[in-house]
Order: C-alpha cells, then structure tokens, then sequence
C-alpha cells in the first residue's frame, strides 16, 4: 500500500511545526494543510494573511527562525522609508514579504480566488505540500476586550494580546464556504488521518469550525480526526492560549481543549509530561513527547499520529520514508 493522505487544520506558528513533520514524512502532494484566514486583514491597501503566509514561508525553508515570523534574510527598507515618511508601522513588513502582500492584492483585485493565489504562490516557492486557506470567503477574528472590541491583528500585534478577552467571534463565519479544494482532499480514498494542529484553539482553530461547512465535514469523514494537545504540562509552549484560557473562566488544561473538540475528535494526542489526564478523557488516547524543537521531533510526532490514526483506524498506513524539506 502507498502513502496515506493527511490534511492537517493549522494555524500559523505552533500548528505549522507539525505541518512541517507531515511534509517531511509524507509523499509529495499527499499533504494539504488547511489555514486559518480568521487573522487576515486589509492593512496598507494591502491583502494580508498571517497565518497562510507563515504556512508558506515555513514549509518551503523560508521562515525567519529569530523572529518566529516572516521571510529569513529580510530586509527592511520599505518599513524604514514608511516610518520616515509618518506611515502606520505597528505591523512589521519585510521587503520580501511585501511582494507577495503587493501580488496576492493585485491578483485578488482581478477576481482569482484565494485558494488558486496561494496554491500557485505555493508551487512557485516549491512546497511539496498543498496549502489552502480555510475558506475564499472573508472571514474576521474579532476579540471583545477589557479595552474594547479589537480586530484580530490589533488585538494580537499592536496590544500584544494584552488586553484580557471576554469574546471571541468570527464575523462571516456562518455564510462562509469551505474551500472546495480543500474539502476533495477529505474525499480521496487514501485518507489516513485529518489532524487538529496544536495551533491556539480559541483564536486559530476555532474561525475554522465555525465555518459549517468544515465542521459537518469532519464531523462527516471516514478518516480520523486526531486533535494533538497545544498545551503541555497545564501551559502553552508559546503564544496567549494559556492566558486566554484564563481569561475566559476555563480551566488550563488539555482535558479543556479536548472537551472543546467534542464531536469532531476521534482520538487525542496528549504530551507525556500530561499523561496522568489520560483516564479522564473520553476519546480514543495516545501519550507522546509533543515539545517539537527539532525537525526529528517534529517528523517523529507526524510519525506517532499516523501509527495512531491508524490503529483507530484499524488498517495500515505506511508513511514515506523521504528526507522532507524544510528547517528544523
Ligand atoms: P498558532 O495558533 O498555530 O498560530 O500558533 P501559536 O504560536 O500562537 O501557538 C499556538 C499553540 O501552539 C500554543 O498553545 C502553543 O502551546 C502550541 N505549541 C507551540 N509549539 C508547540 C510544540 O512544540 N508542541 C505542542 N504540543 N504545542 C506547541
């Protein structure tokens, strides 16, 4: 039997580091990683995505490993100019990552969908991976704070996800459709798993599942769907997940996240250093080193929710021995 498919649901930073384990360990073409777009704004006059282009820059070996965001070797010279000239500068643009705001705001202008612009900037850049935006229709993470209702990008980068949240909601959700590209890749017939990223639940997984479409999906497929824990010994690795959590009255702990994806969820991977929580969970278990620093931490993660899918899945998936691309 060859390689199983996987799609894995991501947001940027945390989820894309399994994404980047699955690309390594998977056939060319077998993956399709599905980003949240909930984080896209208009800033500038430009079109922006956060998340997919963080997807993009990791997985083709581009990403900037000191600043966990943006294009490695970046220069600085229309940001510089921009501050000079009084310009908005709270939202850092690279040079290079410039162009490829400036391109997929002329492209979408022209009336070519998301999904097309970014599968396109995907082969351009050389990703054996298939990258999709959650959905060609605008969705918008808008977070009710202490401070008052901010857009995503001004709750995240500009207040730094200080102000403490009360809500989340994701405007345009309901009369959103999935991506249709995105949705055949659930229907092909070597589908071994649908994996939930440990990307930030509230703010990067949830604009995906409040898209009907994507959630009787799921809901709906033959594959398993396997969430791994984003948090590992009761705290988040990087990012507000925790302090959301806190925010929001809820318990900081895996068991939370893995109740929060009742319903879609057949299997949860939980870090070792959380396994006494095992018992209490009442989906399918599998107990793993989740902390991915490495690209052998990250490939051999991809490699246990494969087994582990297959095992609920009762049938063999045998994963591509290849070299994978990408950093560690
Ligand atoms: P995003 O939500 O994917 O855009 O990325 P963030 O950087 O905001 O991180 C989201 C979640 O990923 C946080 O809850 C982190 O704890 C989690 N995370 C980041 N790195 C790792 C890791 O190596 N292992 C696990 N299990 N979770 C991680």
């Amino acid at each position: 039997m060859g390689t199983g498919s996987v799609v894995a649901l991501s947001g940027g930073i945390g989820g894309v580091k399994l994404a980047l384990g699955f690309q390594g360990i998977c056939a060319p073409g077998a993956l399709t990683v599905v980003v949240n777009t909930g984080d896209d704004f208009e800033h500038l006059g430009l079109a922006i995505s956060p998340d997919v282009d963080t997807t993009l820059y990791t997985l083709a070996g581009l990403a900037n490993p000191q600043l966990g965001w943006g294009r490695d070797g970046e220069t600085w010279n229309f940001m510089a100019e921009l501050e000079r000239l009084g310009g908005e500068s709270w939202f850092r643009l690279g040079d290079k990552d410039l162009a490829v705001h400036v391109e997929r705001t002329r492209r979408l202008a022209k009336g070519e969908p998301l999904s097309e612009i970014i599968g396109d900037f995907a082969r351009r850049l050389g990703l054996a991976a298939r990258v999709l935006p959650m959905s060609n229709d605008p969705v918008r993470t808008i977070v009710e704070t202490a401070a008052g209702t901010l857009s995503f990008q001004h709750y995240f980068v500009r207040e730094r996800c200080e102000p403490a949240v009360a809500t989340i909601r994701f405007e345009g959700a309901p009369d959103a459709r999935a991506t249709p590209a995105a949705l055949q890749a659930l229907e092909r017939q070597d589908l071994a798993a649908i994996v939930i990223c440990p990307s930030n639940p509230y703010l990067s997984v949830d604009p995906i599942l409040a898209i009907p479409g994507w959630r009787s999906a799921l809901q709906s497929s033959g594959a398993p769907v396997i969430a791994v824990s984003p948090l590992i010994g009761g705290e988040a690795v990087k990012g507000p997940t925790a302090k959301i959590m806190r925010e929001l009255k809820l318990e900081v702990s895996p068991l939370t996240v893995a109740r929060h994806y009742a319903g879609i969820i057949g299997g949860f991977v939980l870090d070792e250093a959380d396994a006494a929580l095992a018992s209490r969970l009442d989906v399918p278990v599998h107990v793993a080193p989740t902390l991915m620093r490495t690209r052998a931490d990250k490939e051999r993660l991809a490699r246990e929710v494969l087994d582990f899918a297959s095992a609920l899945h009762g049938r063999s998936i045998r994963p591509h021995g290849g070299s994978g691309r990408g950093e560690s």
